[in-house]
């Protein structure tokens, strides 16, 4: 059988596979099989978080961020991706598997990806001591005490505490999101109320109250 020669190296088909008239290499340097994606990331440093796809989401989906924007015409057979977040920039280290024409062709690249640092919503808010329910605990001191502990431990990720107060007889919990704190007494027999706490553009504001007595 006659064998294939590279036209741009001059290498036969004994030294290493071909994809159509050239040989692996040279058909790999003349045409770009794949383009990672640049861009600037939104990045938390409060809370370590980054705006992917328009959401704030921890570190664990950057992999599955980057994956999904590797552009290529061949069918990737494998991608393997690592990163390193640095002060100023995320860094992948990307191993690529890629179907060339029948020939398998292995990749080794970097991207980077510039952080733009801002505040998430939930940490400004969270800055600004905004807070949208109060949880009231009430009861005798030391029980006041250990379950205030218990729920900022359970609500850690899910919501912030923006402040507690002290009172005459129990403790406040100024609470960031009330539909979580809602969700999280669920079943725990407290009671509410809407307190109006003010007025703005003509209407009255209100704050969700949760009390409960322990
Ligand atoms: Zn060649
Ligand atoms: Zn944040």
């Amino acid at each position: 059988m006659l064998s294939k020669i590279c036209p741009a190296c001059g290498k036969d088909d004994f030294s290493l596979p071909f994809v159509g008239a050239f040989c692996r290499d040279c058909f790999v340097s003349r045409s770009p099989l794949y383009v990672l994606p640049s861009v600037s990331l939104q990045y938390c440093p409060c809370c370590g978080k980054f705006r992917l796809s328009g959401e704030w989401k921890d570190a664990s989906f950057l992999k599955g961020f980057l994956q999904q924007r590797i552009k290529s015409d061949y069918e990737l057979k494998d991608v393997a991706v690592v990163f390193d977040i640095h002060r100023k920039d995320v860094i992948f280290s990307v191993k690529l598997k890629l179907d060339v024409h029948g020939t398998i062709v292995e990749a080794n690249d970097k991207a980077r990806f510039v952080l733009d640092k801002r505040s998430c919503a939930s940490c400004s808010r969270q800055a600004g001591g905004y807070h949208e329910a109060v949880l009231q605990l009430r009861g005798p001191k030391d029980l006041v005490a250990l379950k205030a502990e218990s729920i900022e431990r359970k609500l850690k990720g899910l919501t912030f505490i923006a402040k507690v107060v002290k009172q005459k007889n129990g403790l406040d919990l100024l609470v960031g999101d009330k539909r979580i704190l809602a969700q999280f007494l669920h079943g725990s027999g407290y009671v509410f109320s809407n307190k109006l706490v003010g007025r703005r553009d003509g209407r009255n504001l209100y704050r969700a109250t949760f009390c409960l007595r322990l």
